[in-house]
């Protein structure tokens, strides 16, 4: 029974160096696991790939269109077995991301490479619009985790990431559902109760509180994921754990989200001003 989960956060707040250190912990309990980067910046797969860019399914479909791409064209091994596969992004100024994001399943599907134990998107949510939203409304990724700090601005695409489940859920069809809020702290006063909250309004729950550290840091400087290169570190058993609890978390719900006013007051109470 395949698991398919989607990370979505606001860009820059973490989504791509926690789904690495996540797959990374899920590998190296054994599990098959593919993670597809749903995000133009491309690197979702860059720490297990110690460093290395990809080539993206779009800019493999541009240069030489679908039907001449196979398996190891797309597909990398990378850290504790770990199958890599970046989206990629569209031409700047006229391409659409969530046509990188459609190919890139339908490429997959096609060589029968949309498999595993475990499948974790990395997908860009500053914009809900159709093509990110695509992985949710095509019934790819089911359980959905949001990824925020305690800032405003991440809460604010958080919040609407989880409109965009909350309306793909009146669609009949439709598989997706919230399966939790992810904390990745940027050390703010009170986030963690701030974020615990936000994940209890909007009808979920924060599954995991991930500390800022510099372990991330060297470990990115060093071109490797925190699981490879300081595995008995702090910050490693908090991804391991992560992973364990993701793999047993089998709560899910139709969010809630909150009007802006209400997510701002949120926000203020928190941060006591
Ligand atoms: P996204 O994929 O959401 O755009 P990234 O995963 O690329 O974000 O992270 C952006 C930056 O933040 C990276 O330099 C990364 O190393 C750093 N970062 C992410 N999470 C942490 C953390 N818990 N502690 C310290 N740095 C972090
Ligand atoms: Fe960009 Fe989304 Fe519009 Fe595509 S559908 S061009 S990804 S905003
Ligand atoms: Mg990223």
């Amino acid at each position: 029974d395949m698991k398919q989960i989607a990370l979505y956060g606001k860009g820059g707040i973490g989504k791509s160096t926690t789904s690495a250190n996540l797959s990374a912990a899920l590998g190296e309990t054994g599990l098959d696991i593919l993670q597809i980067g749903c995000d133009p910046k491309h690197d979702s797969t860059r720490m297990l790939m110690h460093g290395a860019w990809i080539p993206t399914v779009l800019d493999l479909v541009r240069e030489r269109g679908d039907a001449a791409i196979a398996t190891d064209d797309v597909v990398f091994n990378g850290y504790a077995g770990v199958r890599c596969v970046e989206a990629g992004g569209p031409e700047p100024g006229i391409g659409c991301a969530g046509r990188g994001i459609i190919a890139t399943f339908q490429l997959l599907e096609r060589l029968g490479a949309l498999n595993g134990d475990v499948i974790v998107y990395d997908v860009l949510g500053d914009v809900v619009c159709g093509g990110f939203a695509m992985p949710m409304r095509e019934g790819y990724a089911e359980e959905v985790y949001l990824i925020t700090s305690g800032e405003l601005m991440s809460l604010y695409a958080a919040n609407n990431i989880a409109k965009a489940i909350a309306r793909l859920a009146k669609r009949s069809r439709q598989t997706c559902a919230l399966a939790g809020v992810i904390c990745n702290s940027k050390n703010m006063e009170g986030e963690e109760d701030l974020v615990r909250e936000f994940a209890a309004r909007i009808n979920s729950a924060m599954v995991a509180y991930i500390p800022r550290s510099r372990t991330v840091t060297l470990a990115e400087l060093n071109r490797q994921t925190v699981m490879e290169y300081a595995p008995e570190s702090e910050q490693a058993g908090v991804y391991r754990r992560l992973a364990e609890d993701i793999m047993k978390n089998t709560r899910t719900s139709i969010p809630t989200p909150l009007e802006i006013d209400e997510l701002e007051e949120l926000a203020r109470r928190f941060a006591q001003v």
